[in-house]
């Protein structure tokens, strides 16, 4: 499902972002997607929905999503024009020559945070963190987690593994 993969990177970019900036969890991505990528809005909305529901540190964010509608040039007449994701034909002169201004675009405009109230997110983070992974302890989590914070493909390695293990 291409929705699934757009929505997993994306969401695997907020959380990094979110965790660099110390926050707690991931509450909301603003997130823009030219339909020339072919994804379809209702199909992100339910990955979306399913990928942070498997993380307690994006649990209930929200997905503001902006679709954008193509647009392009006509090589011939220079006319622009939008159209779909099927008709780049110019509609003044009928030409195929025509160029892609915009459509493609997959962005992340923005993303809402819960920072910790507490000062001091230094003796706060690894304490949360710890709570993050599983009972049982898989020793391997524990042990790649930085607390300084510094790698942070660590931390979400971490939390794509309590996923797992929730299933
Ligand atoms: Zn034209």
């Amino acid at each position: 499902m291409h929705e699934l993969g757009i929505i997993t990177s994306v969401l695997d970019s907020a959380t990094q972002a979110a965790h660099e900036a110390g926050a707690e969890r991931l509450l909301k991505v603003s997130l823009s997607i030219g339909e020339m990528t072919e994804a379809i809005e209702e199909a992100l909305v339910f990955a979306f929905e399913a990928v942070v529901e498997q993380d307690p540190f994006t649990k209930g964010a929200q997905l503001e999503l902006t679709m954008i509608t193509p647009k392009s040039r006509c090589l011939e007449c220079g006319c622009e024009f939008t159209h779909d994701r099927f008709h780049r034909l110019c509609p003044e002169c009928g030409s195929f020559a025509t160029e892609l201004l915009a459509g493609r675009e997959l962005q992340i405009d923005s993303i809402e945070v819960d920072l910790p109230d507490d000062e001091e997110p230094d003796d706060e983070e690894p304490a949360s963190y710890g709570a993050q992974v599983a009972p049982d302890g898989e020793e391997r989590a524990a042990n790649e987690y930085a607390p300084d914070g510094e790698e942070a493909s660590q931390v979400k390695e971490e939390t794509s593994q309590y996923g797992e293990e929730r299933v």
